[in-house]
């Protein structure tokens, strides 16, 4: 089973790092639980191009942190379960840093798919995935791929039947909550829905 992961706001709390460059360049006061979409972040700045500069200057200031306790070895045992493939879709100004951050933090995968442009992580093969911003209209959910939607302030409008096509996704609140969830996956290839409304 290969276990696709993503990257910002799954292991590593860029959002938080951004708000850190964007408090410090406009003298704002913005936390997290005020980004309930990513127009609204684009919105603070200006422009999307804007806000991917300085979310590069955030990892390349470090502030970037992982996105809770412990991540690597909750990653560890979801290694056990399966190939551990980490996919982010992001801009190249960021990979080397990123690539830097997944080392410091310890963290240990079997394939590292850093895309860009229109590339979809959903066409690579991947049986699950780990994500906290799938796009509402994007054709993957078309594919009966399940998803793992790491709760985020952003992803509260994805609520239970508002999307017809989105028949496999479950709502975790931590990256820990989808080991039992794997291992169900792995064994009857099936999960629980559970998206909270
Ligand atoms: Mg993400």
């Amino acid at each position: 089973m290969n276990i696709g992961i993503d990257i910002d706001g799954v292991i590593a709390d860029q959002a938080k790092g951004v708000l850190q460059v964007i408090n410090k360049a406009y003298g704002t006061c913005y936390t997290i639980d005020m980004w309930d979409s990513w127009i609204y972040a684009s919105d603070i700045v200006g422009s999307v191009s804007l806000l991917l500069k300085m979310m590069e200057e955030a990892w390349q200031l470090g502030y970037v942190k992982p996105v809770e306790f412990d991540i690597a070895a909750t990653i560890k045992r979801i290694k056990k379960i399966g190939r551990v493939s980490i996919i982010s879709k992001r801009t190249y100004g960021s990979h080397v840093y990123v690539v830097q951050a997944l080392q410091d933090w310890g963290i240990k995968y079997d394939n590292l798919i850093l895309l860009s442009g229109d590339e979809e992580k959903l066409n690579y093969p991947i049986d699950i995935l780990i994500d906290d911003h799938p796009t509402v209209d994007h054709p993957f959910y078309e594919t009966r791929i399940p998803i793992l939607l790491r709760d985020q302030p952003w992803n509260q409008g994805i609520k239970a039947g508002q999307y017809p096509r989105l028949t496999h996704i479950t709502r975790i609140f931590s990256l820990i909550e989808a080991i039992p969830l794997l291992k169900e996956y792995k064994r009857c290839q099936t999960i629980p829905q559970r998206l909270v409304v």
